[in-house]
């Protein structure tokens, strides 16, 4: 499986940043099924800037605390290794995202945040990263771990490798696989440095 870029959610696939959705939504009165970009997008400018102040508290709160997955960071060295270029599609802010990575000393090479493409499930972040790159929007893989994720990849026709430590309550069908640790998606992709 020779891919030529690597595109990550950032999230629950490279770090679990314990941001509160529950507690957002809560603040934000939206229902905990609510899309709360969607939700967003549809208010007045004054209202709608109130909504981000509170939706960038509770990103920044998640940012502070969060932790780097698993074998995350060892995947993204090999693939950097390998001379393979990593991007992140992520519905986070710049800032928060930058931060995120900088902090877990991810090097990743393109970031496309809230502020540089539609979010996800939209599929444009994924064709924006593809042209950066100079390479077919199939010939990237895209890694996530939600719902968006695999419909941003479907819709661009790109691969989507779902990483899921726990079963997931979506349907997974269209993935190009799954998997439940960094060490199987390593042993996948460069099977030739397997242990
Ligand atoms: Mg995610």
């Amino acid at each position: 499986m020779n891919f030529r870029a690597f595109v990550f959610d950032l999230d629950g696939t490279l770090v679990d940043s314990r941001i509160d959705f529950d507690s957002m939504k809560a603040e934000l009165r939206l229902s905990q099924e609510a899309d709360v970009l969607e939700y967003v997008e549809r208010l007045e400018p004054i209202a709608s800037q109130k909504a981000f102040d509170i939706i960038y508290r509770h990103e920044l709160a998640g940012a502070k605390t969060s932790r780097r997955i698993q074998g995350a960071l060892e995947f993204v060295e090999s693939a950097k290794a390998a001379g393979t270029p990593c991007a992140i599609f992520t519905r986070n802010t710049r800032s928060i995202t930058c931060e995120c990575l900088r902090e877990h000393g991810f090097d990743i090479d393109v970031v496309v945040a809230r502020e540089d493409a539609p979010p996800k499930p939209k599929p444009d972040g994924l064709l924006k990263i593809a042209k950066n790159f100079g390479v077919h929007s199939s010939e990237i893989l895209f890694i996530g771990d939600y719902i968006y994720d695999l419909q941003a990849g479907l819709a661009a026709g790109t691969p989507t490798a779902l990483f899921l430590p726990s079963p997931p309550d979506f349907d997974v069908t269209g993935a190009h696989f799954t998997f439940e640790t960094y060490q199987q998606l390593k042993d996948r992709i460069f099977p030739e440095r397997k242990a």
